[in-house]
């Protein structure tokens, strides 16, 4: 078949020496900003850059999220919002995992909001408030019925009860998190969404938020005022079962061919020789593996793709290579083919893994040349 489009067109590429290219469309991401918006028209959307905005690069990420107006960004660590700051002028950064003890000067120095879990939590906020004689921000999350993260019912109580536990703290967002949101008719949600509405009435009066990327496909009564996507930006499907994602992939992944060999029927392939030959073939060695977070199970389950032509894993995955039926599709040392890609995204690879596209977009690893796709905009680079 002709036009594969399996030639790297740098000619440069593949010098560098890198297992391969990681391709980051940031106009797909800012266009899956838009249609999030579109789907929460009555709420703020913030953008989840946690874990390396998902694996392809919190800078860039973060950087093309404010350029398309987003101000809110959530993070796991305080490390992570530390990183960011600089590059968002004026934006709130807030740390999902809350205070650990000894961060409270820190955050407070830098300006980061604190997701306050426990009322330990609070208490430390409040303390270093006090102590600094100013009002410090923070956002409150309450457990809605996920035993993870949050005040639990009872510290929510005794907040309402006495607003004295909140002196200092300025409290700019109460939430909580959503369990089962992608099964739409799981009965958590709802039981989440009211006991949401029942413990946020208790706490000050402040913008709320209960959705993540699969929340905000749950219908307008669960966007209240701000919404948190994180996957749905990475082109993740948001919700489980049938019916087409909706949103545009971000993410492509092309391993380099290293070596092609043809082999006789009977020939062993790769460790354990956990395939045979069972008549001669072609095969194709790229430079790609499990330590590149490709997962270790997909041998025999998936395949390659260069261009149109399925190219299937033969054997086992190694830590640093991976071997493909390379058929008659042409393959030359050098040349590109698609992990993830136009015929195969990433939730068709998460699925082959049993896993999830958040897993395995963020084990990618870091040995890929990153090229990132932009608007031209200067946006990221
Ligand atoms: C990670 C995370 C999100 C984003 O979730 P997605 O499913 O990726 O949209 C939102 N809120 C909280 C609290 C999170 O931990």
């Amino acid at each position: 078949m002709a036009g594969r489009a399996v030639r790297d067109p740098d000619p440069r590429s593949g010098g560098d020496g890198t297992a391969g290219v990681l391709t980051i469309d940031l106009v797909a991401l800012a266009a899956n900003r838009r249609l999030l918006a579109e789907r929460a028209p009555h709420a703020t959307v913030a953008g989840v850059v946690k874990a390396d905005g998902y694996g392809l690069g919190a800078s860039p990420v973060a950087g093309t999220l404010f350029a398309s107006g987003c101000r809110t960004f959530f993070v796991a660590h305080l490390a992570e919002a530390l990183a960011l700051l600089g590059g968002l002028p004026g934006a709130d950064i807030l740390v999902l995992n809350g205070l650990s003890p000894g961060a409270e000067a820190r955050c407070a120095d830098a300006g980061i909001q604190p997701v306050l879990n426990s009322l330990d939590q609070v208490a430390r906020w409040s303390r270093e408030a006090r102590r600094r004689g100013k009002r410090l921000p923070a956002a409150l999350q309450v457990d809605s019925g996920m035993a993870r993260l949050g005040l639990s019912p009872s510290d929510v109580e005794a907040i309402g009860r006495d607003r004295g536990f909140l002196e200092g703290i300025d409290v700019r967002l109460v939430m909580s998190h959503l369990a089962c949101a992608d099964e739409r008719n799981h009965p958590a949600n709802a039981a989440q969404l009211g006991r949401f509405t029942e413990l946020s009435a208790m706490l000050p009066d402040a913008p709320r938020s209960l959705a993540n990327s699969a929340g905000i496909f749950l219908g307008e009564h669960y966007h209240f005022d701000l919404v948190r996507p994180g996957i749905a930006l990475y082109g993740g499907k948001p919700f489980a079962g049938t019916g087409p994602n909706p949103m545009r992939a971000v993410a492509r992944l092309q391993a380099r061919v290293v070596q092609v060999r043809d082999v006789p029927s009977g020939t062993g392939i790769g460790y354990g020789h956990a395939a045979v030959a069972s008549k001669a073939m072609r095969l194709a060695t790229i430079g790609i593996g499990y330590a590149d977070g490709w997962p270790r199970r997909l041998g025999g389950r998936i395949a390659a793709w260069a261009g149109d032509a399925r190219l299937p894993i033969v054997g086992r995955v190694s830590m640093d290579s991976i071997v493909l039926d390379a058929g008659d599709a042409g393959l030359r040392p050098g040349d590109l083919v698609d992990l993830v890609g136009p015929r195969q995204g990433v939730d068709a690879v998460a699925a082959a893994a049993d896993t999830i596209p958040y897993e395995i977009l963020t084990s990618l690893g870091r040995r890929f040349e990153r090229r990132y796709v932009n608007d031209g905009t200067g946006a990221a680079s």
